[in-house]
């Protein structure tokens, strides 16, 4: 919660000049606190635009989601476990298209089909679990059945797989999903200037009023920013971390983000930090690039399309394409090292 207030902070001081009128208003929505920013209408309007969004962030929160009774998702993969179809809303359809794609273009990377071996971790749960570890072997059995997007077959909005393992879990792009059809609504609403920010995952629409948007990209090591990049109307910035959401077993860390060729969880990077235009493909590169690790980043950031990009190792050594770095202002009083690899 404090670190998503000091990134709101950043945004807010960058974005508010002394003669413009600004509406903010902030919902509480995917765990996390979304900061809207809307400028160049009057507040009535900007005030029902919010509202509408909000509605839509509220069923996106029930019907995605991975493992909480009730939602849509969690009855196709009921379904899908047992061999059988279903139809989807077209509400659900965009994520397993785009799940689909950007699996494919991740070489497998990035993977919203392991959804099980997500569960077997523990990470299906408000309250992460504590005490001992989950049956490796078993974590490496389900990883071995090789669920993949590959395996499901949509045909209009029927839904049905070939592998039995597959079970979605799309917490890996839901929040790119969800702000990419936020500023489309905005959009269709008549605004032409906003920010939405999901706790330093954003879009942006516009301009700060004759300036860029300046933004604050999260520093996996302690509180606060590694660095502030400014955004055109239309650029989207989302970083995965992960050392949000862990367990801990005799003094080791496992991590929400896994390999879906091992089942394991990643170690070796901390964060991976995207620019794109489509917010839903950064979410997805974001998450596929901390798979990839220092080793691999930059060939992952390539194959997705991925000019903007930003990792940090769990030695805390940056690495960033050329694209990247020219961009980005570093925090001064951080002590980085920083590499330049990719583009
Ligand atoms: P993010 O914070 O965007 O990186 O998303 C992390 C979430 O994505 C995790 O909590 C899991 O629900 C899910 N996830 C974990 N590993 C992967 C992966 N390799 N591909 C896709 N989703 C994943
Ligand atoms: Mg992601």
């Amino acid at each position: 919660m404090r670190r998503a207030l000091v990134l709101l902070g950043v945004v807010w001081l960058a974005a508010c000049g002394p003669a413009e009128v600004e509406y903010k208003e902030t919902r509480y929505v995917f765990g996390t606190l979304v900061e809207f920013i809307i400028r160049g209408v009057d507040e009535g309007k900007a005030k029902r635009a919010v509202a509408a969004v909000d509605r839509d962030f509220q069923r996106m929160h029930k019907d995605w989601h991975a493992w909480k009774p009730g939602g849509e998702l969690v009855a196709l993969n009921e379904t899908l476990a047992k061999g059988e179809s279903r139809t989807v809303s077209d509400f659900v359809l965009p994520l397993l298209e785009q799940g689909q794609a950007f699996e494919a273009k991740s070489g497998g990377l990035f993977n919203p089909a392991i959804g099980a071996v997500v569960n077997a971790w523990g990470f299906h749960a408000d309250e992460l679990p504590k005490g001992a570890l989950p049956d490796f072997d078993e974590i490496r059995a389900l990883a071995a059945k090789q669920p993949s997007m590959a395996d499901v077959k949509i045909e209009g909005n029927r839904v049905s797989s070939t592998n039995t393992a597959v079970r979605f879990d799309f917490g890996g792009f839901a929040k790119g999903v969800a702000l990419d059809m936020a500023a489309s609504k905005l959009k269709a609403l008549g605004i032409e200037h906003a920010i939405v920010n999901a706790g330093g995952d954003l879009n942006t629409i516009g301009d700060a009023g004759k300036r860029l948007w300046t933004v604050g990209i999260r520093d996996p090591r302690d509180w606060g920013v590694i660095a502030s990049v400014e955004l055109m109307g239309g650029e989207n910035l989302y970083t995965s971390g992960n050392y949000e959401r862990f367990r801990e077993a005799d003094g080791i860390r496992y991590a929400h983000i896994i390999d879906p060729r091992t089942g394991m969880a990643v170690d070796h990077t901390v964060s991976a930090s995207v620019i794109h235009e489509n917010g839903a493909l950064a979410d997805a590169a974001a998450t596929a690039l901390i798979v990839a690790g220092p080793d691999d980043w930059a060939d992952v950031a390539r194959a997705m399309d991925i000019t903007y990009a930003m990792l940090v190792d769990k030695q805390g050594t940056v690495y960033a394409t050329p694209e990247m770095l020219a961009r980005v202002k570093f925090e001064t009083s951080k002590e980085l090292t920083i590499v330049e690899s990719g583009g």
